[in-house]
């Protein structure tokens, strides 16, 4: 079981198995946020076991370094990603339409840079942190961009895809994609998982189904598949 934190623009997941893992941190700023739902659950803090993140832009990696020093979890990141969290910065954000553009000043802001504890490469499992569950590598989004899948078939996938703004229960392509046929890749390799849903770093959440409906659509014109002004 888990539950969504809706953080400033982005969401970060608790995961509530035998001990509490956090998915994602927020933007800097989202703290409050993050240390209210812990205590809505019951979580001391220096009870986080570990922290995983999706991937090293500010709006998941924004609060990583400050949640380490008050929990004392170890953060958890895909080697790839390790520079963009060692300089605080997010490197490329390419933007995949025009509203793309539009968000990026408001996305694209420094945060405090960090170390990771673990630097994971791929199948990283969360079994020892008390979470039926593993990580996969899913990059594309940023070179170092992973995927949280849980034993109950639900699935934690950062920035592959985002949730529509218009409509529930859809996917849409993220604001940003830096590599998008290796992003692509990445959404077969979540669809062969066959999750059941999918919670996205940003909006809401779509069944499992919307990933091939997303790969049937991504040779045409994907603002066909997103039904979004572009
Ligand atoms: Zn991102």
């Amino acid at each position: 079981m888990f539950v969504r934190i809706r953080c400033a623009i982005s969401n970060s997941y608790l995961l509530l198995g035998e001990q509490p893992v956090l998915v994602d941190t927020g933007a800097p700023g989202d703290l409050p946020r993050i240390l209210a739902a812990l205590k809505t659950h019951g979580i001391e803090p220096g009870r986080l076991a570990l922290i995983v993140l999706t991937h090293a832009h500010s709006d998941h990696a924004g609060c990583a370094a400050e949640l380490r020093r008050r929990t004392g979890a170890r953060v958890a990141l895909h080697a790839a990603d390790a520079p963009l969290a060692r300089a605080g910065e997010n490197g490329v954000l390419a933007p995949t339409s025009q509203l793309g553009r539009i968000v990026r000043p408001f996305v694209d802001q420094p945060f405090e840079g960090f170390e990771p504890d673990i630097l994971f490469r791929d199948g990283f499992a969360l079994e020892p942190y008390g979470v039926k569950g593993r990580v996969l590598a899913t990059p594309g989004h940023t070179a170092g961009s992973a995927s949280v899948l849980l034993a109950n078939g639900e699935a934690l996938i950062g920035d592959v895809l985002r949730g529509s703004l218009v409509w529930p229960n859809r996917a849409a392509p993220h604001f940003f994609c830096n590599d998008p046929e290796v992003n692509a890749r990445s959404i077969v390799r979540l669809a062969r998982e066959a999750p059941i849903r999918c919670h996205p770093g940003v909006l809401g959440s779509f069944p499992g189904s919307e990933l091939g409906r997303y790969l049937t659509t991504v040779s045409g014109e994907v603002l066909e598949f997103s039904g979004e002004p572009a």
